[in-house]
């Protein structure tokens, strides 16, 4: 499922890694978080080389909502619930730093953005409720939200909380924006590059294992959604997200601000130019990764949600992307493991990374070169008050443990050579091996069923025809190769493909 912003997105050639090479900092991903990282340790002089498993965008970033707004859904009322009014400012104050250094870049490089209201809105009375909060707790940062009682807008609506004066963009616009402006700096973006791991060497330095070669390092960042390094136990800090995402053709005016509901479940809409007039995105439907068997339903409920208020609207594309919650209700940035500076990441961005991946690269390039803002205690990985989030840590990864026991009972249970129809995927015992099995394309593959992060069984994604992990979000190919999530390996496969 490709994103309406990398259908059409040019790709470059690029440089192929040289093994052996060494860098100052080497940035692991080429999302927002790794190319802002990176072009600003580049402007202060860094050496600086970024490495991506796919190409640029290939990740969360390309397939984003991408409003840059500050009012953001519900977030502020749930970081407010967690921490105190000085937290929130500081969360406030760094996703405004993000928000303007990335518009200002947009600016300066010529990247068209949309400057639109953003909009918090009640589906239902009930919901009016989280929507005065959100209205309380953005006062309390210091913003200039207003309450609305009446909106413009076809679909249910009883109020809303509204920030005029935000922004959207096409991500891949920024990114290729960002991408080339790296590379002006003699800075190389490695892309098709997977990283399988990072070592201490005697030196103090660090060895950046790759598919293609080592690179020795001083500083390693981790912009790669979900670490990719378990040292530090992030991925028990995170769940990850997964949403769905429509873009449709209109043949009637519609609204142009950016809505999002404040109640289950989520909708979120805003406009997207394009030459033959603008187009509605929709999204929502979010569920934690791998633990759905009815993903195809979400995306074709998103479609009919919006041809019920929007009947003119002709469904274009859809697709699907994924972020991380964390169960702290802030992002986390810095060391991977406390007091150890030269392992960095950013993280945790709960589907509001277009300003706090900014304000996280800001965080990171600060840290390396001696001048963290004055807000990064609040977006700190490692905080004194961690505790605070011991109980939605505990409940999060009961989950993941019922996950893991109740895809091994599943899979103990079933027993079959049945091949599955196109599209479909199964995940069956042979003899004592889960075993996934699936038909895309006409080729059946049998794969182990067993997630190589930490062991969880994967379940079949009909609407991406992919394999996912509902443990920590990785997620596979039909074939088995690793798309995206905190593993680094891919599915082991069984058989030869079979065609009929
Ligand atoms: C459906 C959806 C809608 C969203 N809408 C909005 C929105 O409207 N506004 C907003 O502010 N935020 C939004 N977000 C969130 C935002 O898009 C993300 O938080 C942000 O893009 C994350 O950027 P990133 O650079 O950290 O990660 P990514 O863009 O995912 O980049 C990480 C990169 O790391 C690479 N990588 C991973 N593993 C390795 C490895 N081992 N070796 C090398 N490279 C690796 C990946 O290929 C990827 O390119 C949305 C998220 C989703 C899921």
């Amino acid at each position: 499922m490709t994103s309406l912003w990398t259908t059409d997105a040019e790709v470059p050639a690029r440089l192929r890694l040289t093994p052996g090479s060494r860098f100052d900092t080497v940035v692991v991903g080429g999302g927002l978080t790794g190319l802002v990282t990176a072009l600003l340790l580049a402007e202060s002089g860094v050496q600086v080389a970024v490495v991506e498993a796919r190409r640029v965008g290939a990740g969360t970033t390309g397939a984003s909502t991408a409003k840059i707004s500050l009012l953001q859904g519900t977030r502020a009322q749930q970081i407010r619930r967690r921490h105190s009014v000085a937290t929130l400012r500081d969360y406030v104050a760094a996703n405004r730093d993000g928000q303007e250094w990335l518009l200002r870049f947009c600016a300066e490089r010529g990247v068209p953005v949309q400057r639109v209201a953003a909009v918090t809105y009640a589906q239902s009375e009930a919901d009016l409720g989280q929507v005065r909060a959100e209205q309380k707790a953005t006062q309390e940062a210091g913003l200039p939200t207003e309450f609305v009682t009446e909106l413009d807008v076809p679909f249910p609506a009883y109020g809303a909380v509204r920030l005029a004066d935000q922004a959207q963009v096409d991500p891949m616009a920024v990114l290729a924006a960002l991408a080339a402006e790296v590379e002006s700096h003699a800075a190389p973006i490695y892309e098709s590059t997977r990283v399988r791991g990072v070592h201490h060497g005697s030196d103090g330095d660090l060895t950046v294992e790759t598919e293609h070669g080592d690179l020795g390092a001083g500083t390693v960042v981790l912009a790669t959604g979900t670490p990719i390094l378990d040292r530090g136990g992030f991925f028990a800090r995170l769940t990850a997200q997964r949403s769905y995402l429509a873009a449709f053709r209109m043949n009637e005016a519609f609204p142009h601000d950016m809505y999002i509901s404040a109640g289950q479940p989520t909708r979120s809409l805003r406009y997207a130019p394009s030459q033959d007039g603008d187009l509605l995105l929709v999204g929502g439907n979010g569920h934690a990764v791998g633990r759905t068997s009815e993903a195809r339903k979400k995306v074709d409920d998103l479609i009919s949600w919006t041809r019920t208020w929007f009947p003119t609207a002709e469904p274009l594309q859809d697709w699907s992307a994924q972020d991380y919650q964390p169960v702290g209700q802030l992002p986390y940035v810095g060391p991977l493991l406390p007091g150890q500076d030269n392992i960095l990441l950013g993280t945790g961005y709960a589907k509001w990374g277009m300003t706090n991946g900014v304000a996280a690269a800001l965080a990171l390039a600060g840290r390396i070169t001696g001048k963290l803002p004055q807000w990064a205690g609040a977006l700190a990985s490692w905080r004194p008050g961690e505790l605070k989030a011991l109980p939605s840590a505990t409940i999060a990864n009961a989950e993941v443990a019922q996950q893991l026991t109740a895809g091994w009972l599943r899979v103990a249970a079933h027993s079959s050579d049945e091949v599955p129809a196109e599209g479909c995927g199964t995940v069956q015992r042979h003899g004592l091996r889960p075993t996934a099995t699936c038909t895309v394309d006409g080729t059946t593959t049998e794969l182990s069923a067993v997630c190589p992060h930490l062991y969880g069984i994967v379940r079949w994604n009909d609407a991406e025809r992919s394999w996912d992990c509902p443990l920590h979000g990785s997620r596979f190919a039909p074939d088995g190769t690793l798309l995206e999530g905190p593993a680094t390996k891919s599915l082991t496969p069984l058989n030869m493909p079979r065609t009929p």
